[in-house]
Order: structure tokens, then sequence, then C-alpha cells
């Protein structure tokens, strides 16, 4: 994909994944656009479970509201229970009863304009089963909710799992708010040329967006081997690159005090690398694999 560093257009700040009292959320929808309003966001998808909230009537404060469901399915191999979130839809999406992952993405993604799993880790969604989906364009790298509840918000193993298969899937960080303190804490960060849904949701589908729950990407680009980030006051910047075999995995730069670009080997110039960036109260921010031969 196209690094969303080098296009044109402007950066908007959003959250996919939040619930009201449509569903089992604690904000009316309301109450939960005003919370991202006052948390500086752009754009927010009311996604309750199984239920798409008509937006008529409420005020969105500057917010571009866009169309969401969580759609439940079965129980994954381990007995969890299978979510996937899909944006762009009017009415709610038939799927299979007891459907699998790869059956419930299927079956959505045919009616709405773009997919990804949610919550992986908290799912305990195995890399099998993930592997055999297909139409999504993603997962939830990172989920407020299952940080703050179970300190299991944070999926980025499995993601570099399905990377290193060569899938190109993109990392979405979302809230999932149910709780009114796990309002308006993660983002994505798009490159789009407005704040329109169709035009966020199409960079959203090429990838050309970033995710956060804290630190800002400035930049990043690719020179003579070398990745050049800057950012938003860093403890830690990495390059990493998911693929089979040993030593193309990660190069790091970690020093004190907080430092804002870093300059990177490639360990493989011909594979996509991703970035993911630790402040110093130990949030991230993740770009999207980007792949060398597009950055020049
Ligand atoms: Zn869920
Ligand atoms: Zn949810």
């Amino acid at each position: 994909m196209p690094n969303p560093f080098r296009i044109d257009g402007n950066w908007y700040k959003g959250n996919l994944h939040t619930h009201t009292t449509v569903s089992d959320g604690r904000l009316t929808p309301q109450e939960a656009i005003a919370a991202y309003a006052q948390g500086g966001y752009d754009f927010l998808a009311l996604t309750d479970h199984n239920a798409v909230v008509d937006y008529d009537g409420l005020d969105p404060q500057g917010l571009t509201l866009i169309s969401g469901s969580e759609i439940n399915g079965g129980t994954g191999s381990l007995g969890q229970q299978i979510h996937v979130l899909a944006l762009g839809l009017a009415t709610v999406p038939e799927v299979p009863d007891e459907s699998s992952y790869a059956e419930l993405v299927a079956a959505i993604a045919a009616q709405c304009e773009l997919c990804f799993v949610a919550h992986p880790y908290w799912s305990l969604v195995t890399p099998t089963e993930l592997l055999a989906v297909q139409g999504h364009v993603g997962i939830e790298v990172y989920n407020t909710t299952c940080q703050f509840s179970i300190a299991r918000g944070h999926s980025n193993f499995v993601w570099d799992i399905l990377l290193a298969h060569g899938q190109q899937l993109w990392g979405f960080a979302v809230d999932d708010a149910h709780r009114p303190e796990e309002y308006a804490q993660a983002l994505v960060m798009v490159k789009s040329t407005e704040n329109s849904p169709a035009a966020i949701l199409a960079a959203l589908a090429r990838g050309h967006f970033y995710a956060s729950h804290g630190p800002e990407i400035y930049d990043i680009t690719i020179e003579r081997e070398e990745v050049i980030v800057h950012c938003s006051p860093a403890r830690q910047i990495a390059v990493i690159q998911p693929a089979p075999g040993l030593g193309r995995t990660t190069d790091r730069l970690q020093q004190a005090p907080p430092f804002e670009q870093a300059r990177l080997p490639l360990p493989s110039p011909e594979l996509p690398f991703r970035v993911e960036i630790i402040d110093s109260e130990g949030r991230k921010a993740w770009s999207n694999p980007i792949f060398p031969e597009e950055m020049q």
C-alpha cells in the first residue's frame, strides 16, 4: 500500500468500536458523541452489539458519524465468543447460526463496506482460525476495554503471525468503550482527502492510517535501507518485519531521555515492515505494514 505519510490529504482522528445504551454501554449515543467530541476526535462509529444505531435526531457535535455494528458469531476453538466489527451498513447483517470466524466474516463482508476482527486476545482466537478468514481488512491490534478490564488489550503477536504468512492486514486501535472511563482513549489516525464516511472508509480499506493509544507518528520514510521516523516523545521506536526465518525481525532504538526521531536499519529491504512506538508511560502507536518499494 502507499505510505500514508507520503500521500496527499489531511489527518483525521477517529474511533471505530464504541458501545452505548442501545446495547450494553453506559452512555447514551448522544453522551458517547459528546465524549469523543470533547476528546478532539473527527469521526466516530457507534457499534452496538447486533444493532445499528439510528443517527437521526442526534447532534453530531462536529463529528462525522459512520454507521457500524459489532456482530456475534458462534464460539471459537477455545470456547471464546467470536465478534466482528462491520462498518458502512444500513441494517444488521444476516449471518449463519454458530458461525466460525471464516463463515462470519464472509457473510458480513458481503453486507457492509468494511469489516475487521475484534479483540483477538480477549477472544483467545488462534492463528489457525484467523488464517482461514477472508474478506476482512484487519484486526484490532489494541482494545482499550480489554486492556482496562482484563489486561488483554494488545494483539500485536497474532497480527505479526498473519503478516508473516503474507496476509496484508491492517491494525486497528479501538476503545470498545462500555464504561465512562473507556471512551475517547484509543484512536486511528486516518489520512484522507475529506472527513466523509465514504472517504474515511475508503482510506481505512487501503490502510492509510496508523493506530495509537498515546504517541503520535509524524512521518515515516526510507532512505538508503534505513527507516526514518518522526514522532511525539518516545522511549522506544522499533522497526518490525514479521517474516518466516531467523534474523529479520526487529531493530529498535531505546535511550533516555525521550526522543522524537530515529534512524533504524531495515533488516530486509525487500520485505514490508511496520513501526511501533512506545512513550514514557508505556503507551503505543502502530503503523500499518509499509512496503519498501512503495516508499521511494
Ligand atoms: Zn466484542
Ligand atoms: Zn465491543
